[in-house]
């Protein structure tokens, strides 16, 4: 009997084992639909407007052929090895808890795990909640091992770096430090690139590749992507745009993905955790361009998750986005505890 019970222990102990990762990706694609991401593109759009080009590459009969076009890495590469929740049409519920539903409340609620009513507001002011990426950044293994790239020059605000000494390199800032040519180069070309939206957000291309290098030459142990075309190109109406930049996204998750698991130190030991931070409205109504408490619908988010720890993303109950703080903690092997309160991670 003692002996049954050992076993049976130690099976437990290798069993929560392999779910943990060494090392954490989180890539976050700003207000992008869940009825995109599980629904393809909108078919009435593709022939409304002069789309031409869009429909011949992105339409097709049903829902899920549409998502595979538009995003093939999540729904070919991802979805059967991992986890894909927030398609309501199977009532898989996603959902922002802070009553906001907009970015730097949802932003705050993915990173502190704390959907905190006073946060209210996109403005530039220092958050006073703590993150898991500053409670880990404490602990010795993580020190220094932790980088964000976001093309919102909110993110520097939002995970508070004047307290929390984390490396944020966001909006049109250029990167720091010991720096290679490449790194030189996109630092360069942030200034030199068309000004698409307004002087608070870059081109995810440069937050892409300025975080990507990062990776291969500096390893950190945590990363964050934040990309954010997605959103600017909706808010100004532009829905084949708002299209091309969830593909481009896509695309980028793939060579990111790839290049993970082809990396001695990363492989294997890598989970890739990707979200939004709100939803949009309805097509009928126009209520896509924009979101918010008023846009119904906006609330309603999807996440997907690959990798050793996938499995812990996984449930069959509603999930908020303010439970992702715990479960990667939980993931990293760690304890979440903050002078906050926090949603608690995600159970089966
Ligand atoms: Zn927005």
């Amino acid at each position: 009997m003692r002996f049954i019970s050992l076993a049976f222990l130690l099976f437990l102990q290798i069993a929560v084992k392999a779910q943990t990762s060494e090392y954490f990706v989180i890539v976050t694609i700003d207000g992008v639909r869940w009825q995109e991401v599980f629904g393809g593109v909108d078919s009435t759009m593709m022939s409304a407007k002069n789309y031409q080009h869009l429909k011949k590459q992105f339409d097709a009969q049903s829902g899920i052929e549409k998502a595979n076009l538009l995003m093939p890495f999540l729904h070919q590469q991802l979805k059967p090895n991992g986890v894909l929740l927030g398609n309501r049409t199977e009532n898989s519920l996603v959902e922002v808890a802070n009553p906001y539903w907009f970015s730097y409340p949802g932003y705050n609620e993915i990173f502190t795990g704390y959907p905190d009513s006073a946060i209210n507001s996109n403005d530039k002011f220092y958050n006073p909640n703590v993150s898991f990426l500053e409670v880990l950044s404490k602990q010795a293994a993580f020190k220094n091992k932790i980088a964000v790239f976001g093309s919102w020059d909110r993110f520097s605000y939002i995970l508070n770096d004047k307290r929390s000494g984390l490396l944020v390199n966001d909006g049109f800032r250029n990167l720091e430090g010991n720096l290679n040519d490449f790194q030189k180069l996109l630092n360069q070309q942030q200034h030199e690139l068309p000004k698409l939206f307004h002087d608070a957000e870059r081109l995810d291309y440069v937050t892409f590749y300025h975080a990507l290098e990062y990776l291969k030459k500096d390893k950190p142990r945590v990363l964050v992507i934040a990309l954010g075309d997605t959103d600017e190109f909706a808010h100004s109406s532009q829905y084949d745009f708002y299209v091309e930049a969830i593909h481009q996204s896509d695309k980028w998750l793939k060579i990111l993905w790839n290049y993970i698991q082809s990396d001695k130190q990363y492989k294997n030991k890598t989970t890739l955790l990707i979200t939004t931070d709100h939803g949009r409205g309805a097509i009928e109504d126009k209520g896509w361009i924009g979101h918010g408490s008023g846009t119904k619908g906006s609330n309603e988010i999807w996440f997907a998750a690959i990798g050793p720890s996938a499995k812990l993303f996984e449930s069959d109950s509603k999930i908020y986005q303010a439970q992702f703080a715990a479960t990667i903690m939980k993931a990293l092997g760690m304890k979440y505890t903050v002078n906050h309160t926090y949603y608690k991670e995600i159970t089966k």
